[in-house]
């Protein structure tokens, strides 16, 4: 029963007093009993929430209901139960950390806004370059077919990989997407002001795309990592191709777990039967540790545990 939603959005927006608008927030979103996590700053808002059709219902209203947030976009998903633990309203210099030594406004400068169908129609145009804004482990799981990954583990390397591998783009048109469109953003405004001519971003991000009625999610493969408690969501309603493998063996897997060892707590994409196999561990020091949780959660003797590390070759 879908009985709750998950809100994603944005504005930037002047905000004045960050600290006292997240403080007051913070009280209004638990007067909703929403949960989720809400950074202010100088520059707007950005926040994900889940609650009740009816409270986060009453949330939109409210937004909309202030001049700032009136023509403020949610993406709004159908759930079974929350997708957060708590509630965090923080004030933050920045609302998506880019970490730029000059930074920049979206409202001065950004990328041309690119329509799902637009963007669909820059997919497959061989003079467009697609470029994946978000990080490696997200790609991983899903992304737009034939976009380019770039080799990042956190949003704020993307501005020197792209310094790095500028001469690959620099004469094509750049089109850039992430996940509610938030770091496009910045992103495609800091590359207008590095020269790149033609630059475009997909407004909504891939989370508008899905639910666009025309495309449907077209041509994006795999699931669409999101940063609460579902870890995936669906995209493609035309087809489903999966992308991601497991780690173990390399078959397509789209099911994410985390290494057991928790000092490693890598997150990886494993089949029950390979959770089993190699005792959700990542490396074989992670199989073997004293504290790897697999062997606890399934209270496995020292010798059960030994002898399924016999079977890998390896031993405590
Ligand atoms: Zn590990």
């Amino acid at each position: 029963m879908a009985n709750y939603q998950v809100l994603l959005y944005y504005q930037y927006v002047p905000i004045e007093d960050p600290k006292e608008f997240a403080k007051e927030h913070l009280e209004f979103c638990r007067s909703l009993n929403l949960k989720g996590r809400i950074l202010v700053g100088d520059e707007g808002i950005n926040g994900t929430l889940s609650g009740l059709v009816e409270d986060t219902e009453k949330y939109i209203e409210a937004m909309h209901q202030d001049e700032r947030f009136k023509e403020m976009l949610f993406k709004i998903d159908a759930a079974e139960e929350h997708a957060f633990k708590k509630m965090h309203v923080r004030a933050r210099k920045e609302i998506v950390s880019l970490n730029l030594e000059d930074d920049l406004n979206p409202l001065d400068l950004t990328g041309q806004y690119l329509s799902p169908k637009e963007f669909k129609e820059a997919i497959v145009d061989e003079n467009t370059i697609v470029i994946d804004a978000r990080n490696d482990y997200e790609y991983d799981l899903g992304h737009f077919r034939g976009s380019v990954r770039p080799d990042i583990r956190s949003f704020r390397e993307l501005p020197q990989w792209m310094i790095d591998n500028k001469e690959k783009f620099m004469d094509k048109r750049v089109v850039t997407y992430c996940t509610g469109g938030i770091r496009c953003e910045k992103f495609s405004g800091w590359l207008v002001r590095e020269g790149f001519k033609d630059v475009g971003q997909l407004h909504g991000g891939i989370a508008t795309y899905s639910r666009d009625p025309e495309v449907r999610g077209d041509l994006w493969d795999g699931m669409m990592y999101v940063f609460d408690e579902r870890i995936s969501v669906p995209i493609n309603h035309v087809e489903h191709v999966v992308v991601a493998k497991d780690f173990f063996d390399g078959e397509p897997c789209e099911r994410y777990v985390n290494c057991a060892n928790p000092f490693c707590n890598k997150q990886i994409f494993a089949s029950e039967e390979n959770e089993d196999k190699y005792l959700r561990g990542c490396s074989e020091e992670c199989r073997c540790h004293e504290k790897n949780r697999y062997v606890s959660e399934h209270n496995l003797t020292k010798d059960e545990w030994q002898a399924r590390l016999e079977v890998l070759g390896e031993s405590l």
